[in-house]
Parts: C-alpha cells; structure tokens; sequence
C-alpha cells in the first residue's frame, strides 16, 4: 500500500487504535474502515463481538491487525495495560438507546459517566490521545422550542442551530430522567475539557448527531429481546419486516438530521489521522441538510422499504403513541436537532455526501436482505404457538 498522506501532506504513521465498545454499530463500522482502508492495528475492547466477527475470522489479510478482548471496562484489570500498549485511545462504549435513559437510569449514568472515568484518567497517566464519543443530546431542546410556535423568530438559526462553542446545554427537570444520558455525557465532557486543561490530556470530543446504517441495533425478537425498544431506525426497520404500522411517538413532530454511518465514520479516521486539527476540539459530526420530521421518516422509510422489498403500500402506515406508553414514565424529547459545521470543516474539511433517501435505501435493502426471513419465521412461530 503506498504511503498515505494527512491533510498538512505528511505521510502517516502506522497507529495502534484502542478501540473500547468496538463490537458496537460504530465501533463494527470503524474496524472495517481501519482493516479494509488502512494499515493500523486495533486492540478492540467489548463484552460483545457478533458484529466484528467478518473480521475477526482467521486467514483475513488484516488479520494480525486486529485483536478482540472481552473486557468490560466496569471490572477488568487489563484495560490499563491496553490503553498502555497503544498510540489513541478512542472510547465509544455506552448506553445509549433512548428506552434506557427514563427506565434505566443509573445505569445509564454509572455507564456514561462513571465507568468512563478510568479510560479519562489512563489516558492522561499515560499520556495518550483520546477520542471520547459524546452526544448531540448534550445539547438537549433548542431554544427555540420555548418560543410560541406562530414566533417567526423561530426561522432564524440563532435559535435552532447547534454550535459546539456558543449554544447552551438545555435540559427538562430531574424528575423528566430521559435527560440522565445527556447530563452524564456533558460531565464527562467537562471532565475530558479540564484534563486537558489542568493535565495536558490530548482529547477529541465527538457529538454525533443521529448517525445511522447497517448493523445499527438490533430486530426484537430476532437479534436481540423480543420486548428491547431499539433507536428509531431499528423500531421502524423492524415494523416494516413484520407488516405493522410505524409508531409516532408524540405525533411525529420532533425533527431530526441523519447522516449515513459510512459518510461519518471518514470524520472520525481524519480525527485519528490529523491530530494537531483534532486535538482540543469538541465536533458536531451529522448532516443538516438531511433533516426530516419523525413522521416525515416514518413515510419516507414505508416508500423506500415497499420499494426494495416488494412489498404492496400498507393502508395504514403510521398510528399515534404517547411516549408515557411506548417509553413509560420521565421520557422527554429534543425538538430539533441541526449541527453547525463549522468547525469540522474548517479543521478537518470534511462533508457529508449522502442524501437521506440514498442513506436510506442501501440500509433498508441491508434490512431486508438480513431479517425478512427470519422475522417472517418468528411470526409463524408466534401463530402456531
Ligand atoms: P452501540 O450500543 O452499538 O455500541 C456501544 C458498544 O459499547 C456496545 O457494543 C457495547 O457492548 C459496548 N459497551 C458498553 N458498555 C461496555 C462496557 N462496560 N465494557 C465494554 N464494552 C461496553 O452504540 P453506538 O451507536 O455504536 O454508539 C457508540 C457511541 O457513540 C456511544 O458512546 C454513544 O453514546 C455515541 N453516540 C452514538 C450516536 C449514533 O447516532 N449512533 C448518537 C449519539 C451518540
Ligand atoms: N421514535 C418514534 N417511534 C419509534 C422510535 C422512536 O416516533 O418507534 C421517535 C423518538 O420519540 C424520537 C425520535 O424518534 O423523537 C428519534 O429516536 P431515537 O430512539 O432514534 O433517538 P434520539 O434521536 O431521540 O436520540
């Protein structure tokens, strides 16, 4: 492989990347990224492995590149000596799926925060680079959202657009615990921040704001419990499969910006890659020019899904839920959701590429190819028992 280059024109250095919560959506996609693109070696941290087992076959020409260790960071002993053995230290491991944040709380915090602690604190005894994932959830309702809905202040950016140094962190009260994830993932921000101003840490903070793709979660039922609520993509993924109708949470209203996982994870190899533009810097890494009301998503997904599977259009596509039914008690919501880009471009000139609909027809296509016979067997299986 010819030398690569980094965006100053120098050749880079063959890295060795700990990768904690490496059998996850991110992590899987990131390993791919590093083995099939580049000649770094990743020591790959998780309790699971399911979605990095295609590379950790014997006999891939990667394949002394990559090592899994089951670690779980709560308990393990050897995570020092890992973080020790290599050049970055990139931390993805997490809960983060929203049906936790209200019912789960202290794990949620314990996992975001606490059990984050010890991987800061290695980092900065060892003095190594660390990639610590964040949240767009950080940034929690925009202001906007406390103006009348009539406001035609409501059109103007200053009250909606997300930007990592000026816009606030604005969350709902303690009891609404949906906020646990978001508070705990701004501490460890503001941890990471001061160890790197009071301990010189080397940190990249990265804020992802809803980046989806395959492999994203799991099928209830399928690939993980039959009664798990999963992230958007997987809920409604997984009612399409089955022939049901897509649930709105709320009505649907929420706006979100999704970037294709393939798109972001290019973001976070020129973080690995381009230290002296990454370190210090906190990145919205999403794509706002692919923002879609829930609903909007839901009907979007219905078309594109009917159109790679086959499938006829459903009479009913949608149904309403309240968020108390489908989340339970103390789920709050983010209203909208747009990332400045500034700073990524400016310091890393990255892009995203993919428009939404295109995002969404290879995902969808990797859904069905995947899950429809097995879902399909699960229900069968359901009729008969
Ligand atoms: P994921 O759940 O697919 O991956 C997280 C991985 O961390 C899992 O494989 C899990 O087994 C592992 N993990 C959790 N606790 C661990 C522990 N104690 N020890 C070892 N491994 C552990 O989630 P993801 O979507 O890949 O997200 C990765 C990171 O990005 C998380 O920090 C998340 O908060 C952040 N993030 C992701 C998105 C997104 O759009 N996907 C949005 C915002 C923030
Ligand atoms: N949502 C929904 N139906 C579902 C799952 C989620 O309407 O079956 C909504 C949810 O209330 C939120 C949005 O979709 O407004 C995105 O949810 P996700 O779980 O992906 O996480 P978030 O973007 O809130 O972090």
């Amino acid at each position: 492989m010819a030398a690569r280059l980094n965006l100053d024109g120098e050749e880079i250095n063959h890295l060795k990347v700990c990768m904690i919560g490496a059998g996850g959506f991110i992590g899987s996609h990131l390993c791919e990224k590093l083995m099939w693109e580049t000649e770094h070696t990743v020591l790959a941290i998780d309790v699971y492995s399911d979605k990095i087992q295609h590379l950790l076959e014997p006999g891939n020409p990667w394949s002394k590149r990559i090592e899994f260790h089951k670690v779980n960071i709560k308990h393990d002993s050897r995570l020092e000596g890992l973080i020790k053995l290599s050049d970055v230290v990139v931390n993805l491991a997490a809960i983060c799926t929203p049906a936790d944040y209200n019912t789960r709380p202290l794990d949620t915090i314990y996992s975001n925060f606490i059990d984050a602690i010890p991987v800061v604190r290695y980092c900065t005894d060892n003095n190594k680079r660390l990639i610590h994932f964040s949240t767009c959830e950080v940034y929690g309702k925009t202001i906007g959202s406390f103006l009348p809905q009539d406001s035609p202040l409501l059109k103007d950016p200053a009250y909606y657009l997300l930007k990592e140094d000026q816009s606030p962190c604005i969350f709902g009260p303690i009891e609404k615990q949906r906020w646990s994830y978001a508070c705990a993932k701004q501490l460890i921000e503001r941890l990471i921040y001061a160890e790197g101003a009071e301990n010189d840490l080397q940190f990249t903070i990265v804020r992802p704001f809803n980046w989806i793709g395959p492999r994203m979660d799991f099928i209830p039922g399928v690939d993980g419990p039959s009664e798990g609520v999963p992230r958007v993509l997987a809920c409604f993924s997984t009612n399409l499969l089955k022939g049901e109708p897509l649930k709105l949470v709320d009505g649907g209203k929420s706006q979100r910006t999704f970037v294709y996982i393939k798109d972001a994870i290019e973001a976070v190899l020129l973080m690995i890659e381009n230290p002296d533009r990454a370190n210090s810097h906190i990145f919205n890494v999403g794509n706002p020019e692919n923002e879609v009301t829930v609903k909007e998503l839901a009907l979007l997904m219905t078309e594109i899904y009917c159109k790679v599977s086959g499938e006829l259009k459903p009479e009913i596509p949608t149904v309403d839920v309240s968020s108390k039914e489908f989340y339970g008690e103390g789920y709050d919501d983010s209203d909208k959701r747009i990332p400045d880009m500034t700073i990524i471009k400016r310091q890393l000139g990255w892009n995203p590429k993919t428009s939404l609909y295109d995002l969404l027809e290879s995902t969808l296509t990797y859904q069905h190819t995947t899950y429809s016979r097995a879902v399909k067997q699960m229900i069968s299986k359901s009729h008969t028992s």
